[in-house]
């Protein structure tokens, strides 16, 4: 088969474009993210640099305990406590799989050994010992480690004469750890009995979105103020239990920081961006003046 006279050589026809090569690396499935509140889809990275708030409809969607310390604490006042605490699996539970390597796993997606930080801060130049529960690692549920962190930090409150400001984001108690979880309950708010009634100082527990089970039926609605964050969930059981339970249909917005505000559990509602200015008035109000 003949060419046509009019057709270039092979050296003159034009190269093939060149094809892009097939995208290996998988996207990162986590850098866009459907805002609950507006059904928006948000670039990760600008979301967080607006403290992960909403910047269509202001929902507060889950945050990173490191970046809210960040955020809350004077620029290098932070000073971390009992970072090596590591858990244990007394009980080597089982369900689907191990508890030692689901801790494994998330300790090594979270480059942190428990769902707990604390430490001693400024905010504003005023002295406390602050504390956050990171919702990422295992629902930030409360085990052993994490009752020893908050009990230590009440105690470090108490010794150093400074209020304690606990930040909890948290499913509850871990059952992995059964027994020993649900203890923690009773530890940490006897610590806490200690700080109010041998030292005198003041608790204030800021409660985001969630905030259920073990930590919401102890120290996080034990607060001498409790702040919440706009719209978080908070309450003990989850609304279908309580609904299968009593077998009536639950109020609008049960569970919601408005309506616990409005039905008195709440002492106000705080949006993230004022959060330290609100807990800094807060402690200067409540610690004596020596
Ligand atoms: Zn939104």
């Amino acid at each position: 088969m003949s060419e046509p006279k009019d057709s270039p050589r092979w050296f003159e026809q034009a190269p093939a474009p060149i094809q892009a090569e097939p995208r290996t690396a998988p996207a990162r499935k986590d850098l866009w993210v459907r805002c609950p509140g507006c059904e928006q889809i948000l670039f990760r990275p600008a979301l967080m640099e607006q403290l992960a708030v909403c910047p269509h409809c202001r929902h507060h969607h889950r945050w990173d305990s490191r970046a809210r310390l960040e955020m809350l604490c004077d620029e290098g006042s932070f000073e971390r406590h009992d970072r090596f605490v590591a858990p244990l699996d007394p009980l080597e539970f089982a369900d689907s799989k191990s508890y030692s390597s689901r801790l494994a796993a998330t300790q090594r997606a979270q480059g942190e050994l428990d769902a707990y930080i604390a430490g001693s801060a400024t905010l504003h130049g005023v002295p406390v010992e602050i504390g956050t529960f990171d919702f990422r690692f295992m629902g930030g549920s409360m085990g052993s480690v994490v009752g020893e962190l908050v009990t230590r930090q009440f105690e470090r409150a108490a010794d150093k004469k400074r209020p304690a400001i606990v930040i909890s984001a948290s499913g509850g108690a871990r059952m992995q750890e059964g027994i020993l979880s649900l203890m923690q309950m009773a530890k940490t708010c006897a610590a806490l009995a200690r700080l109010r009634d041998e030292a005198r100082m003041p608790y204030i527990s800021v409660l985001a979105d969630p905030t259920t089970g073990g930590v919401a039926a102890s120290f996080a609605m034990l607060g001498d103020v409790i702040v919440a964050e706009p719209h978080a969930l908070i309450g003990f059981a989850g609304a279908r239990v309580i609904r299968e339970t009593i077998r009536q249909e639950l109020p609008e917005g049960f569970q919601t920081s408005e309506y616990l505000l409005e039905h008195g559990m709440v002492d106000l509602i705080v949006p993230r961006d004022e959060l330290k200015d609100a807990l800094a008035r807060l402690c200067r109000h409540l610690v004596p003046r020596r």
